[in-house]
This record gives C-alpha cells, structure tokens and sequence, in this order.
C-alpha cells in the first residue's frame, strides 16, 4: 500500500528565537516529498557569548540532502532575519529565489558591495501575484510592516490552504508601500483555510499598534522645533520612516544629509522602485559642515549601537565628516533588539556627555514596531478562521501567548512546535511527526563552522584563561636536547605572591621532567601530558586559574 500525501511544515530557525527565519513546506508521502523553503534569515550574534563571531544561520543540512525535491525559496520581504543568510546558504540549495520588486532590488544591491557574494538566480515575482513553487501554489498577500513589500503567502495544495502569514500589521497609513490586503484575507476566510502560520513577536501586547503616520506626525513636530542640529536614526529599511523625516526636513526648510552606507543602499533602491518619488534629493555627508545648523537633518545608520556604524562614532567624536555639539538633539526612532542594550547605552550615553539631547521612544511616538498586537492579531485569525494555527516568529513567551490567543478564539488545533520540529497540517489532526537535524552555524570569517564545534568553545576558554605553550626537543632515549622554551599569552606577568609566571611555568616544565622515570620519558606523548598537567598545576597555584597549556615534544 503507498504511503499518504501529507502537508508538513518543518521550521529549520525562528521559532523559539528571535531571528534567522527559515521554514520548510513539504508535500507528498514520507519517502518523495516535494519542498518549498520560506525565508532564508540570519541573527546577529552578541559578542561576548560568541567570540569573533557576527552572524549565525539556521543548520540546513536536512534540505541539502533533499535539494534535488526542493523547488524554491520563497523570500516574504527583505530584513535580514528573512533573507539575510541567502548569500551564505544559497550556494549550498541552488533553487530559484522568489522575491518581490523592492525585494530583489536589495538583494542586487547588497550583492553588489559584497564582493564574492554568489549569482542567486531571483526570479521577481509582483506584489499580489500568483505562481507555482514545484507542486504548491502560492499567492502573495501584501501585508503591512517596517519594509515596504512585506508579503504574506496564501500556500494552496490539494491537501488543504496555508496562510503563513510572514511578518505583519494592520496599518491601513504605512507611510509606503500597501496597506495590508484586507479584502484578499476576507475573501481567503470565506475560501476556508486549513492552517495559518503567524508572526508571534508582539502577541504579548494588549490594543493594536500605532499608524506609521503617528510617528510622521510626531518627527515633523519635534524637526520643526529644533533649534539647532538634528539627527534621526532608525533602520536603514523603513523606507516609510526614512519618507517622513525627508518630508518633516522639507516642512522645517531643512536639507537631508545621509550617513552610513547601508543607509545610502536602502534610499538608491527605494528610489529605483518608486517609495521616494516626490522626496527632494539627499545630500551626502561631505556637505553637512556647510550647512547652517538649523537647516540640516542628518538621517544615520546605527540605531542598535553598532560600533562601526555613522552614530556610534558621532558619539565617540570621530567621524570625519559629522559632529555634534551642546544643543543638538538626536532622534532614537527606532526600537533596541534584545542583546543590543549595551552597546545602545554607551552609545545615548557618548551622546549626553557631548551635551546632546536624546529623545527615544520611552518619552515621545517616535518608533512603532511593525508587528501586529493582540487585537491585530484577533482580527486576522477572526477573518481567516482556520482550523489550525501554528505560531512561529517568536521567543517560546511570545509563542505560548500567540497559541493563548487562538485557544481563546476557538481555534480547534492550536500546535506548540520548535526548530526541526516536523509538523504534519493535513490529512488528519494535526501534530509533530517527526524531528530532523537543525541547530545553527556560525560565520567566522569566511567559513561556516557548526555551533558544535570546538573552534568557539576553544576561543572562550582561550579568552578567560590565556594560553601556555611549551616546546621540548628529546632525542630517542628522551633526553632534553635544548632548553625547553616556554611562552604565555593572556596571563598576568607575576603571581599572586610575586613570583614571575614564565619561571613558575619553566620550573615546572624541568621538575616534571626530572620526576620521569627514564622509560616514560622515551614516550613524547607521555611526556607532553605530564608536562602539560605539571605546568597548568604550578601556575594555577600562583594565579588561582588555570591556563590552556599547549605541550609540543618535538622527537629528534
Ligand atoms: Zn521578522
Ligand atoms: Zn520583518
């Protein structure tokens, strides 16, 4: 008997997390399944839980092994926890891309200031349209959000309709781009839909979110009242937010200068795709210091505190081209992710010590987030109605709230599932089947390494804890040709009662040594390890921790 056709939906990353989205639909029976990937996202690592590391990828092993019945990637819209990893992970998938217009223009654009970034092959799908990915039949929704072309994916297959919803708000005055297609959703309510797989991130908030044109308003009063310099920063993708302060600047007479370069990519490509037409050109940084103060807004990069990007260095008083000076104000419109909090303090706090004036969202309107709240969230599930709902895009706080949601709806299958989870939607109730490999990898440098691997765990001790290394030359009969040499990296000079560490290491190396019995020391392996433990054990006793201690026996 063949096996049954089922649905399944598999989420490789961000569930459970916030960032590096990437879910898997599946069709067919267990052993020929058909796959669609949504989203290809990626996560900003924090640097002291992952030294030298900057960016984290979903595991995607699982589909690799699969490719040849993967069909395409489906990119919702163009923030980097969506379509950030696909310069990295493409190579390995080799399947058409699809993307909408402003969509694939970033991914042209970041390809272009990326050299060796790969030959993606984007197929650029309109905004609303309809199109096949292998055996599934998917529809674009637009959606409101903090991009412009955010899409929602109405997935329809014999089995039964997904809406995966990607990431949303019922905005009905975004600033740019479309409003969230109500009447599409409506209508696909009435259709029936068996499943909808929704954004989590902001279902632990009562009410519905302010209009984008909430804060427009409030950025036009406070650019209108400044009587001096003023700066905004927030994420170079909300091309509505970069919209209002150009259109605020014009109202108060004043120029736009743009700093930071990922600032400059998103407003080239928001201007070639139309979300800028009617906005006056922006000037680059260069003219800024001749400009008078009051007729000039400086729109930066580096709203999450980034050392390297055009406001962390204002604030540290060492950008070439912009300076700031008691009296100015700088504008936060913008909300900090989680794990950013520090770098942002140190960056508000270079700002207040230069006499500066900082307004965040905590005192005025100057950020919305582009994530739909409880009652956004009660709307869409009362229009959809489905009997399944799966929620993703979220830390488990914000899942388990979602999931409380449509518990409360009446939702009749509410599934709690995590990464590398293996959902089947149809035939039948809904439930986890089956779990396949996930986990994350990591870029360091050029290379993609495993979060498993020993490359980082090796890194952090190295980074507590310093290194010793000792080279010893024995001949056949183990007998010390030369002075051992002995070196320290990350530890301090003397002890705690003095004694200098790079003797108490030596000393060590040679007691060790002459406390071998003779045959022990013709085995180099031997003797590197009692070495190696003899040394860690002196110098611990003098330092109070013990080092990494590298032992090379070189046998001649
Ligand atoms: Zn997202
Ligand atoms: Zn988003």
């Amino acid at each position: 008997m063949a096996a049954p056709e089922q649905l399944v939906f598999a989420p490789l990353g961000g569930v459970g997390e916030i960032g590096m989205n990437l879910s898997l639909y599946g069709l067919g029976d267990e052993r020929r399944r058909q796959w669609m990937i949504v989203d290809c996202g990626v996560s900003f690592a924090s640097e002291e839980h992952l030294p030298g590391i900057d960016l984290m990828f979903p595991d995607i092993r699982y589909i690799v092994e699969e490719r040849r019945s993967l069909s395409g990637i489906v990119i919702t819209h163009a923030h980097e926890d969506h379509f950030g990893a696909l310069f990295d992970l493409w190579p390995q998938l080799r399947v058409p891309v699809y993307a909408t217009p402003f969509t694939a223009a970033l991914i042209e654009a970041k390809k272009a200031s990326e050299p060796g970034a790969p030959d993606i092959d984007v197929k650029v799908v309109q905004n609303g349209s309809r199109f096949h990915v292998g055996p599934f039949d998917v529809e674009l929704v637009s959606m409101s959000h903090s991009i412009p072309e955010s899409n929602a994916l109405i997935i329809r297959t014999a089995l039964g309709t997904v809406l995966h919803t990607g990431d949303w708000k019922l905005d009905q005055t975004p600033g740019v781009g479309l409003p969230t297609d109500q009447d599409k959703l409506r209508r696909l309510g009435e259709e029936g839909v068996l499943a909808v797989v929704g954004d989590s991130t902001n279902a632990v908030r009562d009410g519905r979110s302010p209009s984008e044109a909430d804060v427009a308003k409030t950025l036009a009063e406070l650019i209108a009242a400044a009587p001096a310099r003023i700066a905004v920063t927030t994420f170079a993708s909300n091309v509505a937010r970069v919209r209002a302060v150009a259109e605020a600047a014009r109202a108060a007479g004043r120029e736009v200068v743009v700093v930071g370069r990922a600032m400059e990519r998103v407003a080239q490509v928001a201007r070639e795709t139309g979300y800028l037409d009617g906005i006056q050109e922006f000037r680059g940084p260069d003219v800024y210091g001749y400009l008078p103060p009051d007729k000039v807004v400086a729109l930066c990069t580096g709203s999450q505190g980034e050392p390297r990007a055009a406001l962390a260095r204002i604030a540290n008083d060492d950008h070439p081209d912009i300076t700031f000076s008691r009296g100015d104000q700088v504008i936060f419109s913008s909300r900090t992710i989680p794990g950013n909090e520090k770098a942002v303090s140190s960056v508000i706090n270079g700002l207040i010590d230069q006499g500066i004036k900082v307004i965040t969202d905590r005192n005025h309107l100057v950020h919305v987030s582009g994530h739909p709240r409880i009652g956004e969230v009660e709307e869409l599930l009362g229009w959809i109605k489905p009997s399944i709902l799966v929620p993703v895009h979220g830390e488990a706080l914000h899942l388990s709230e979602h999931a409380a949601i449509g518990k409360r709806l009446g939702i009749p299958n509410v599934v709690n599932c995590r990464n590398g989870d293996m959902v089947q939607l149809a035939p039948g109730a809904p439930g986890i089947i089956d779990e396949v490999p996930h986990g994350r990898v990591y870029k360091d440098g050029a290379v993609l390494i495993g979060a498993d691997s020993r490359t980082i765990a090796d890194r952090r001790r190295l980074g507590f804890v310093g290194l010793v290394t000792v080279a010893l030359a024995l001949n056949e009969k183990g007998v010390m040709l030369a002075d051992p040499e002995v070196e320290l990296f990350g530890i301090p000079e003397r002890g705690k009662d003095g004694a200098v560490l790079a003797d108490i290491a030596l000393d060590a190396v040679h007691e060790t040594y002459d406390s071998l019995p003779k045959a022990r020391r013709r085995d180099p392996d031997s003797v590197a390890e009692a070495v190696r433990r003899g040394v860690r054990g002196a110098v611990a006793q003098q330092w109070g921790k013990k080092p990494i201690c590298h032992v090379h026996v070189l046998a001649v």
